[in-house]
């Protein structure tokens, strides 16, 4: 995923472990592929990324629902919440 953000907005407004977000170096479009197409590329840089387990924490407390975040797909995500 990626914070929609401008430059000016970013120290603020982005949560503190985005700043080890490793997507932070991609585009967006990298975490909100076109559907049906593979999350496989994501899902990877997501597993090398040191903000991954605040990432998932976030997208969930945020209710988050599209994209990866954290390494898991919106799929994913709503599974895990399901969970008791
Ligand atoms: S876990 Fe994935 S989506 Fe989350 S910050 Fe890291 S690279 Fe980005």
């Amino acid at each position: 995923m990626s914070m929609n953000t401008t430059a000016t907005d970013t120290a603020t407004a982005a949560p503190a472990w985005y700043e080890l977000a490793l997507c932070a170096q991609t585009g967006p479009g990298f975490f909100f592929p076109e559907p049906g197409s593979s999350l496989r590329d994501a899902k990877r840089l997501c597993g090398a990324c040191e903000g991954r387990k605040a990432c998932l924490d976030y997208a969930l407390t945020n209710d988050e629902r599209f994209g990866v975040w954290g390494g898991l797909s919106e799929s994913e995500r709503q599974a895990l919440r399901r969970r008791p």
